[in-house]
């Protein structure tokens, strides 16, 4: 887009497209689908009011203040509102390519988002900082002194380390693509942070994969999807990723890429988007997109032989699935067929848990609010069983346990899936 068509935004290249913007009728549909919405009561914290404040920078008849800055970045990104806009407002795009902008504007929390950029770009990205940073994570996590700095209660006045403490589950060990780089017809798809700390439910996925007839494998070479560096707005970050997972996956041969991170694989279907205009890559996006299927999505169409999974299981939609994909239904599906359990369903299910990446690091107050709203819910329903399908909602649903007060276990569908 050229910088005459967007005179209100600093970064013209990946300012939000005119056209989209466009799109809003102000209808209001998406307003209460809106957790933020639903929080604040605040016009300005729901999409229709977050899209008007895009489109008066765009047209130069607001600056883009601190205030406005503020509004983007409550929003979680989770995309109920897309999924509910009768107009086809492409929210996610938008707000990706607003906070793009955010870096070219007066700085009102400079060094906080310098820092996030340097972690993301340094850390997440790089597969053996990213372990290396992990280990002493894994070991504290399964470790005597955890207990006892919980007991002291000293964990309360660490700031952002208690809140991590808090969502940390027990992780097993790690699951890298190296452990398995052999050939088969289906890639599974390992990320950043889960083949830290989710190595469980990678090999659960492998498992239940193999069981639906798959030959599976996870190809080495492949790292993080982008996904945290585009809502994030580093477009140029999320680029890169998003290319060397297109040459891993290339070289791979596997027809088909199996994602049971509901992040990963909503960033990498829109691949073909993330590069369009890109004259070496886009093609090769589009087409690897096409590859990219859902963990549930693959097996709902396959004969998977039933687990037994005793309990009551409460399902939580991960926005990434449900609303960025449209993939509600078949988890409930298979988590249905499992022998000896009863699937619970729980007021707001399907609204956003308040972990949204990073967001729970970020914006602590309302994402604790959206953990209140769902910990109420297990306090009322008493599953024994909550699943989803993302690590980081199943990060903040093991600090919702804790606050409900309740003895639940918190799985990864594939997890639930591999039970007998
Ligand atoms: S984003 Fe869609 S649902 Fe929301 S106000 Fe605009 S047109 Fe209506
Ligand atoms: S993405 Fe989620 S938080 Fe953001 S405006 Fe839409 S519904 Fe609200």
């Amino acid at each position: 887009m050229a910088a005459s068509e967007t005179p209100g935004w600093p970064l013209a290249e990946d300012a939000p497209d005119t056209a989209d913007l466009a799109k809003c009728v102000h209808c209001g549909l998406c307003v209460n689908a809106c957790p933020t919405y639903a929080i604040t009561g605040l016009e300005v914290e729901s999409p229709r009011g977050r899209i008007h404040l895009a489109r008066a920078v765009a047209e130069e008849r607001i600056p883009l203040t601190e205030a406005v800055q503020g509004h983007w970045e409550l929003c979680l990104q989770c995309r109920a509102c897309e999924a509910v806009c009768p107009s086809g407002v492409p929210y996610g795009r938008i707000m990706e390519r607003a906070r793009a902008q955010l870096d070219a504007a007066p700085p009102s929390k400079g060094w906080e988002r310098r820092l996030r950029r340097f972690a993301l770009r340094n850390v997440i990205a790089r597969p053996r900082v990213l372990a290396a940073l992990l280990a002493p994570v894994r070991w504290f996590a399964r470790s005597p002194l955890r207990g006892l700095l919980r007991r002291s209660g000293v964990l309360r006045f660490t700031g952002p380390l208690g809140r991590l403490e808090a969502q940390l589950g027990r992780p097993g060990r790690p699951y890298r693509p190296r452990d398995n780089a052999g050939d088969g017809d289906v890639a599974l798809f390992t990320g950043c942070v889960m083949s830290e700390l989710f190595g469980d439910a990678h090999r659960a996925s492998m498992r239940v994969l193999e069981r639906s007839g798959a030959r599976a494998f996870a190809p080495r070479g492949q790292g993080c999807c982008g996904a945290l560096s585009a809502h994030d707005g580093d477009l140029a970050q999320a680029r890169r990723l998003a290319r060397a997972n297109i040459a891993t996956f290339e070289a791979s041969g596997a027809e088909t890429i199996v994602v049971n991170s509901a992040g990963c694989g909503a960033a990498m279907k829109e691949y073909g988007e993330l590069l369009a205009g890109d004259p070496d890559s886009a093609d090769r996006a589009e087409a690897m997109a096409a590859r990219v299927i859902d963990f549930s999505e693959y097996l709902a169409g396959r004969d998977l032989p039933a687990g037994r999974l005793e309990g009551r299981i409460a399902y939580q939609d991960a926005c990434h699935l449900a609303h960025a994909q449209g993939i509600s239904a078949e988890p409930r599906a298979l988590l249905g067929a499992l022998d000896g359990c009863e699937l619970v369903e729980t007021e707001g299910a399907d609204m956003c848990c308040g972990a949204a990446g990073i967001y729970s690091l970020i914006q602590p107050a309302m994402s604790g609010e959206l953990r209140a709203r769902k910990a109420a819910q297990f306090r009322e329903h008493k599953p024994d069983v909550i699943v989803t399908a993302n690590p980081g909602c199943q990060m903040q649903y093991e600090a919702a346990v804790r606050e409900a007060g309740i003895e639940a276990r918190v799985l990864h569908l594939a997890e639930a899936l591999d039970s007998e």
